[in-house]
Formats: C-alpha cells, sequence, structure tokens
C-alpha cells in the first residue's frame, strides 16, 4: 500500500491510496479529475472509489467527471453533509467501517468546518485523511459549527495513536507555523518545525505527512492547555479564561485575522 499525494488548484491535496498487489487505487478528495486520473494511468491502477471528506468544491469538483469517465466507481461521503457531495453513491456516518480497493477503514465524524465533515482513518496504514478540520499546525475555520464543535472534533482526532500519519487537506503549513510561533515562541519544537518547513517550500517541496505525535507538539489548535499559549491570549484578552473551547475561540478568531 502506498499514499500518493496529487496536487490540485492551488494548494489543495488530493491522496491515491494504491494497493501494490490489485493495483487498485482509491482518491481522498478530487478538485480536478484530469490530474487524478493522469496519475492513476501513469502508475497502472485502476480506479475504484472516491472518499469525500466534505462538500467544499475545492474537495470535490472532480466527483462528478469521475463518475461520468470510470465505470463502476463507488462515491463515499458524510450522510450528514444533507446532499451536497456531489456524485454520492456510498453515504456514509460516523463510525462506518468501510472496504475499498483492498483497504478496511473507518469513518471519523468530525464538524464544525463543515456539518458533516469526516476524516477517514486507515489503522492498518497508520494514515489519516481528515480534509480541511486538521493542518498540519493549524485547523479548519469554523463555518457551519460551534468553536465546541471543532474543539471535540480536534479531540477525537489527537486521540489517535501519535505515529499516525496526518494527510490534510492543503498545503498551508508554512503560513500556520509562523502564526504558531507568534502565541508560543518559547516552544523549540515549534520553532524546528518551521525552520524545516521554510526550507521544504523554498524546495517546492511538500510538508505533508505530519503525525499526531508532531501535531500535539507543535500545533496550537491542539496545545490550548500550553501554559505559554494561555498567557499570550492574555495578555491582549485580560478576561479570557483558561476553558479550552475559549482559548480556542480566541486563537482561531487570531488565526482568521492573521
Ligand atoms: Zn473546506
Ligand atoms: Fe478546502
Amino acid at each position: 500500500m502506498s499514499v500518493i499525494p496529487v496536487p490540485q488548484l492551488t494548494d489543495n491535496y488530493a491522496y491515491l491510496v494504491a494497493d501494490d498487489a490489485s493495483r487498485e487505487a482509491t482518491v481522498i478528495d478530487c478538485a480536478e479529475a484530469d490530474t487524478v486520473l493522469d496519475e492513476v494511468k501513469r502508475r497502472g491502477l485502476k480506479l475504484v472509489a472516491v472518499l469525500s471528506t466534505h462538500w467544499h468544491g475545492d474537495h470535490t469538483g472532480g466527483n462528478t467527471a469521475l463518475a461520468a469517465k470510470v465505470a463502476g466507481i463507488r462515491i463515499y461521503g458524510a450522510r450528514a453533509e444533507g446532499g451536497r457531495i456531489p456524485a454520492l453513491t456510498d453515504p456514509v456516518d460516523d463510525g462506518d467501517t468501510i472496504q475499498v480497493g483492498g483497504l478496511a477503514g473507518r469513518v471519523l465524524g468530525i464538524p464544525a468546518h463543515t456539518n458533516g465533515h469526516v476524516a477517514y482513518y486507515f489503522a492498518s496504514l497508520k494514515a489519516l485523511f481528515c480534509g480541511d478540520t486538521l493542518f498540519i499546525a493549524g485547523c479548519g475555520r469554523v463555518f457551519e459549527g460551534q468553536a465546541a464543535t471543532m474543539v471535540a472534533s480536534l479531540r477525537k482526532l489527537a486521540a489517535l495513536p501519535d505515529d499516525t500519519q496526518v494527510f490534510c487537506g492543503h498545503e498551508y503549513t508554512e503560513n500556520n507555523l509562523r502564526f504558531a510561533l507568534t502565541v508560543e515562541p518559547g516552544n523549540p519544537a515549534l520553532k524546528k518545525k518551521y525552520e524545516w518547513a521554510v526550507a521544504r517550500r523554498r524546495e517546492n517541496k511538500w510538508t505533508i505527512p505530519s503525525t499526531i505525535g508532531e501535531e500535539k507538539q507543535t500545533n496550537p489548535f491542539l496545545r490550548t492547555d500550553s501554559a505559554e499559549i494561555r498567557a499570550s491570549l492574555k495578555r491582549s484578552n485580560p478576561g479570557l479564561s483558561d476553558d479550552p473551547v475559549e482559548i480556542f475561540a480566541q486563537l482561531r478568531a487570531m488565526k482568521d485575522r492573521f
């Protein structure tokens, strides 16, 4: 089994998960059908399924074309997205187990960016595909839920094993780390990761995947209990409590303006 990132649009990632034995492949989030199909062809794979994390067009824009061009393809996405995932054939719910292209995966409901946002977790691959909920050193904007919804969703992901690889929906890492350093400049792991990410991007290289363990050390949205982050936030908001949801909401608001 291998995970092949396929860049989409300006900063999106689609991911092909390919079974080396059967040559069957599944794509997680497809904005542009042609770039994904080119990669499938180049590698001699057979595309059998699409897993959509949420309804936004930069994650599902290729669904209709894939359904038209690939006979028999299955398209999975959350029932909770209320029919907004194009060409859906297999609606899924939180906790479902799915079997695609020789691979068993679990659906994790992680709402807030959208009401029906899901992640796909493959324990045998130690891989998590989390769309626009958890980014490297960041998290998605809270469009359809509340801050508390996002905190619960992020906690669910942070509870996965530390060595779980994190494949997120966008290359936002460098900017996220720059923001993280403004609220936790004394975190050595964060400084190191920032320098690494800047060097990677200078060479036009990807920063995915991260791991859950690394994110717990560097991602401010998973670090609402950090004394330094709390102190940083209280400097500009003296009334702020230590409630993790309040800290999260303040962090998210600051990042929205960053
Ligand atoms: Zn989105
Ligand atoms: Fe997106």
